[in-house]
């Protein structure tokens, strides 16, 4: 959401996780302090909190990622790049009712997802917003 290169997969398992931080020297972010202390994880942080817009707000404070936040510009799917597209692209693939009503549309270079600005965008717009001040 913050535009920052990440990697997580669902169905991940424990030797996965810590094989990926190893090999792309990522920072491990977890709740579970036995996967932190796998041997191969060389920087992790165990998030205290367990309700998303508070981990977001934890994490951000802990790693000060507020000045250097690009946000909506990652696809939240696979982490691919998003690129701003014309509606006229991609108007075919649009639920009607977004078709009718936005204009902005940006896809993923990685997936192809289209995302566009709707009540999602405006909640998390809001957690943004309330990163920002809280750094000030
Ligand atoms: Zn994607």
């Amino acid at each position: 959401m913050l535009g920052f290169d990440t990697w997580y997969h669902r169905q991940a398992d424990d030797p996965l996780l810590a094989s990926v931080a190893s090999h792309e020297q990522r920072c491990l972010l977890t709740r579970d302090v036995g996967l932190l202390k796998r041997r191969e994880v060389e920087e992790g942080y165990c998030v205290r909190s367990d309700k998303p817009h508070d981990q977001l707000r934890e994490v951000s404070l802990r790693f000060a990622l507020q000045p250097d936040s690009k946000p909506f510009t990652r696809c939240m799917e696979c982490n691919g790049t998003l690129h701003s597209v014309p509606k006229e692209d991609v108007a075919d693939l649009l639920p009607p009712h977004t078709r009718e009503t936005k204009n902005e549309f940006s896809r993923c270079e990685n997936c192809g997802k289209i995302f566009w600005r709707g009540s999602h965008h405006a909640r998390m717009l809001g957690w943004i917003e309330d990163l920002a001040n809280q750094s000030c």
